[in-house]
């Protein structure tokens, strides 16, 4: 493993319509880390995960990937092949069985012999709990079967980096944590992620750090456990009170 950070993010500001919606962002992510990035809705943290997707250019500062900065068009082909992103909404092809979702990318971009890809989907969905649905078509699944199909989806691209953006915000609460227990698994297989989520447990959980985003700015970057139980800011504390978050509420009480 190299000391160099998978990824930097350094003084990085975006704006849409003169709006800076991202300020001076600067963080890092080492080889084999999580950050879980919280903060209001509208603070920019989908932003931020499209900026280092490549699916925003920023505004001033730069990203690197592998020590690599982000440019141009060129190094765009090189950022979708490193990094995976799964959204909210399940982005599965609805006329395509499951099978055939996840190994479209696999075959097609890499390039990859059939049968070896088709043997580790399955190997792979079998482990996510879904060994039966090989041949469902998404419509089929329940949301919680189609996070966790897209799931495996990024995984079988290789990525270096995933990236996660609220991905169970879309679920009824019975399946978030069968597709939350499917992300602390690949935490603990060591992938790389930069995870937006409103679920705090989850959060304090799955991270080795966590950024507080607020207008655009990081304004608390912190340890899981210093930022859930003794957060810096007034800022941070409010929202943090805004959730079902026992040892928030202890601690004000
Ligand atoms: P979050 O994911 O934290 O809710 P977003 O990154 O989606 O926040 O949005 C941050 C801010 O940028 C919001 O005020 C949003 O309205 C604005 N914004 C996001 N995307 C665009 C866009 N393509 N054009 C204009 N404004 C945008
Ligand atoms: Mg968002």
């Amino acid at each position: 493993m190299s000391n160099q950070p998978i990824l930097q993010v350094n003084h990085l500001s975006k704006n849409f319509d003169g709006n800076g919606v991202l300020k001076d962002v600067t963080f890092s992510l080492n080889e084999g880390e999580v950050i879980v990035v919280v903060g209001p809705s509208g603070c920019g943290k989908s932003t931020l995960l499209r900026c280092v997707n490549g699916l925003e250019r920023p505004d001033s500062g730069e990203i690197l990937l592998d020590g690599a900065r982000i440019d141009d068009a060129a190094d765009l082909v090189r950022v979708r092949r490193q990094v995976g992103m799964v959204f909210q909404s399940y982005d599965l092809f609805p006329h395509m069985d499951v099978l055939a979702n996840l190994t479209l990318g696999p075959v097609k971009a890499l390039k990859r012999p059939r049968a070896e890809v088709e043997a580790e989907a399955e190997r792979a969905l079998a482990r996510v709990d879904l060994a039966d649905k090989l041949h469902a078509l998404p419509r089929q699944l329940s949301g919680g079967q189609k996070q966790r199909v897209a799931l495996v989806r990024a995984m079988l691209m290789r990525p270096r980096l995933l990236l996660l953006d609220e991905i169970t915000a879309a679920l009824d609460p019975e399946m978030v944590r069968e597709v939350l227990n499917v992300v602390l698994d690949l935490a603990r297989d060591g992938m790389t992620m930069l995870i937006v989520t409103h679920e705090m447990r989850f959060a304090e959980a799955v991270a080795d750090r966590v950024l507080f985003l607020e207008g655009g700015s990081v304004l608390e970057s912190a340890p899981p456990k210093a930022f859930f139980h003794h957060p810096q800011t007034d800022r941070a504390r409010r929202f943090l009170d805004t959730f079902e978050f026992d040892a928030v509420k202890q601690r004000v009480e």
